[in-house]
């Protein structure tokens, strides 16, 4: 499945596939060396986060930029500068490994915290976003013990403390502090003099101190104006703790059992649409992918690849891309079989079906000719209209030239009695075509991007 993305840094809307886009969010995430299953971790964690917010499972998309899905604005639905985080292999394969599972809570696609290192125990989520979230239970870690963190110590002045917090602290005037273990036992004359004080346990004289410490007097006061602030863990702890996922990961648990340790009271479920998203729910749609064996000919690219096994092989996938979507699917051959052409339109009579659309390859002599077009029958309107869309998806998708719309009077075209659809997909006859068709990444594109048509057409 395709996801629309609006890249805000450079003003422009594009298409990723849901698969690339999961491998970067999860690569974002963790590092390069990071185990295996912590990489599968993330690629669960990244789909959810997905399943959340794409339209099509119930999402609400991008609230900022209409029409698409996310967006890369810093601060919104996706991580800034996420578009240039590179793939590893070992995140393709979390990807793929990890199917189609999401966590889930009570059936819905949860929010999944994490967080860089918990630091012992996780926290509930009232104390960190306010309110009680049944799955972002305190969890103890000892996974991540003894692990250093940089940078966990941090020193701030008091006028660094006044600046980001924006408050105003008064200085204490003249006035001896004991600081218990530090500064202790003052004893001060009259005079505002110190002769004596304890520090760290010791005895010292107020003049000892003095020229030890370089002082000018030994009228002298201290007041705290710099803090060492020390950090226990890192992040805000919610969820999984990254560190201790790692851990978990190398002491052999696999990544369900890390999710379930850290989530509490999930499941992993396969992603569906909800009822609610399937938007072809009540059509019922004929596929008819030819077999490229009439009986004039046998439709065969010049590097000898099958028209029938093509077909037969985007149909499929189109068939499964339009049940999830709801849609009742027919097929005319899930086979190698070849049926004639009454035959075929026969099956499709008989179910009456809202949509009949017939898939083949353009044969030409002249292997110059390229590109997809589409074929309806005289003034079936709505075939040209979802020829228009799918032409449109079809062509963008497999960067090929847009040939259009025509009208013409074949067989199926005429007896098949619903709006028909002829989608002549590419040049098998052309080189640069067939090469395409060949592929199998092309071909399930191509029914990506039918389906999306489908889609587009009924309004969604
Ligand atoms: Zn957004
Ligand atoms: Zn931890």
């Amino acid at each position: 499945m395709q996801i629309d993305v609006y890249d805000w840094e450079n003003s422009v809307g594009f298409s990723q596939s849901m698969e690339e886009l999961i491998g970067r969010i999860a690569a974002f995430n963790i590092k390069e060396t990071s185990h295996e299953e912590t990489a599968k971790c993330f690629a669960v964690i990244a789909r959810t986060e997905l399943a959340r917010r794409l339209r099509i499972y119930g999402g609400g998309g991008c609230e900022k930029h209409s029409g698409y899905e996310l967006c890369t604005e810093p601060g919104h639905c996706l991580e800034f500068g996420l578009l240039k985080i590179n793939i590893s292999d070992r995140v393709t394969k979390a990807v793929e490994d990890t199917g189609n599972l999401i966590i889930t809570f009570d059936g819905k696609p949860i929010k999944p915290y994490y967080h860089y290192r918990c630091g012992g125990a996780t926290e509930n989520s009232e104390n960190v976003v306010g309110n009680r979230i049944t799955y972002l239970r305190k969890v103890f870690c000892q996974y991540c013990d003894g692990v250093d963190d940089k940078d966990k110590d941090k020193f701030f002045s008091l006028e660094e403390l006044e600046r980001l917090l924006n408050v105003k602290i008064e200085r204490p005037k003249d006035v001896y502090y004991d600081i218990k273990g530090i500064f202790q036992n003052l004893d001060i004359d009259d005079q505002g003099r110190i002769k004596s004080l304890n520090i760290g346990g010791k005895f010292f004289k107020g003049t000892e101190i003095m020229e030890r410490l370089g002082l000018n007097s030994t009228r002298f006061n201290y007041m705290p104006v710099r803090f060492l602030i020390n950090c226990i863990g890192s992040g805000h702890g919610l969820g999984l703790c990254i560190t201790g996922a790692e851990e978990m990961a190398r002491r052999g648990m696999d990544y369900k059992e890390i999710l379930y340790y850290y989530y509490t009271g999930i499941k992993l479920e396969e992603m569906k649409l909800t009822e609610k998203n399937k938007p072809l729910k009540g059509k019922i749609i004929v596929l008819d992918g030819a077999s490229g064996e009439g009986d004039s000919y046998e439709g065969k690219g010049i590097g000898g690849l099958r028209e029938g096994e093509v077909n037969l092989n985007i149909v499929l996938e189109l068939e499964n891309l339009l049940k999830e979507v709801g849609a009742e699917v027919y097929l005319t051959r899930s086979g190698q079989e070849h049926l004639n052409l009454s035959e075929r339109a026969e099956i499709a009579n008989e179910v009456k079906p809202d949509f009949f659309i017939s898939l083949c390859q353009s044969i030409f002599p002249n292997q110059s000719a390229s590109g997809t077009e589409a074929y309806h029958y005289r003034e079936d309107k709505e075939a040209m209209k979802l020829g228009n869309i799918i032409l449109d998806e079809v062509c963008k998708e497999l960067n090929c030239r847009n040939r259009g719309l025509r009208t013409a009077d074949f067989y199926m075209l005429k007896e098949v009695k619903c709006s028909t659809l002829q989608l002549n997909l590419l040049y098998i006859t052309n080189p640069e075509d067939e090469k395409k068709l060949a592929n199998p990444e092309m071909r399930k594109k191509a029914a990506e991007a039918i389906a999306r048509g489908v889609i587009r057409y009924y309004g969604i």
